[in-house]
């Protein structure tokens, strides 16, 4: 039997889930990368060659057997954007203890899964708001990266692309380089990291991602905002969020756990 033991949260104003054709298949590992001391970037390619549609955001739900025979499935958020056609990536987070996202970090190339994709509702709304915030904690950057690289593929210029991203420590940021890239290429994307322990060096933002968020919510009725994460962040910025006067129809988020 499979057991699903953790399901996607959409926020109030979701709009159905994008009518996108579900495909369970087999996939091989092409790469796993290893991007932080917890944290490795996964791409899979279709055994069949046809790689599914998708939105960004989405996710795909991926089974495997534990060793005392039960099988178990987990769902990961698609963090390389549709345009990608040979498959997809994930960004997973090894979890102490947990099963399969140490399964999953631990595959090596060749290595065969089972997946079905694409599933949820976490997707843009549209018409995009003047400005857009995505707000995460950890591996919830997943989404983000598909939706951020998505929008700039199609040009977006109007719209301020705001990605606050929370954690701890400088190396535990994920994929620095690659959204301080787009930022000195998109005037209109803003890379927000903020980290939580930070050393003395640091002179990007300190505290929780709620806190930076805080510094620009001056037109709160102007915004959307996306979080993504564990329940206890979401629960926390999407609380300080409509305190702020966020219109709760504003805010969309997917929680983790
Ligand atoms: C819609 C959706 C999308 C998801 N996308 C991603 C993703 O892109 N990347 C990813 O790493 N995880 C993602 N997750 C979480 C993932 O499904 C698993 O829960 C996670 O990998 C732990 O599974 P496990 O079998 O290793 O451990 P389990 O034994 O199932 O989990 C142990 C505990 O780990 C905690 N946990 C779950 N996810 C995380 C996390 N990311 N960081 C810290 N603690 C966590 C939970 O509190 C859980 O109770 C997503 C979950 C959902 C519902």
């Amino acid at each position: 039997m499979l057991v699903a033991e953790a399901s996607a949260q959409v926020g109030p104003q979701a709009a159905p889930p994008a009518r996108k054709r579900v495909t369970r298949a087999e996939y091989v590992i092409d790469c796993n990368e290893q991007v932080n001391p917890d944290v490795n970037v996964i791409r899979f390619v279709p055994t069949t060659g046809q790689m599914f549609d998708f939105e960004p955001g989405q996710f795909v739900s991926i089974s495997a057997v534990k060793p005392d025979g039960k099988k178990i499935a987990r769902d990961y958020s698609i963090y390389s954007p549709p345009s990608f056609r040979q498959g997809f990536e994930l960004c997973v987070k090894r979890v102490e203890g947990g099963f399969m996202s140490n399964y999953l970090c631990d595959l090596k190339k060749g290595d065969k899964i089972n997946a079905i994709g694409p599933m949820g509702g976490f997707v843009l709304r549209r018409p995009l708001p003047p400005e857009l915030f995505f707000v995460s904690t950890g591996t919830g950057v997943a989404p983000f990266r598909a939706m951020l690289e998505t929008l700039l593929e199609q040009g977006e210029k109007n719209t301020h692309i705001y990605l606050i991203f929370g954690t701890r420590h400088p190396e535990d940021i994920i994929n620095r380089s690659f959204f301080e890239g787009i930022e000195k290429q998109h005037p209109n994307f803003h890379y927000l990291p903020t980290l939580s322990r930070a050393e003395d060096s640091w002179t990007g933002h300190r505290g929780h991602v709620q806190e930076t968020l805080s510094k620009y919510l001056k037109d709160p009725s102007k915004k959307d905002i996306y979080i993504c994460g564990l329940q206890i962040m979401v629960d926390q910025v999407k609380d300080m969020a409509v305190a702020s006067g966020v219109p709760a129809t504003s805010i969309y988020y997917e929680r983790y756990d």
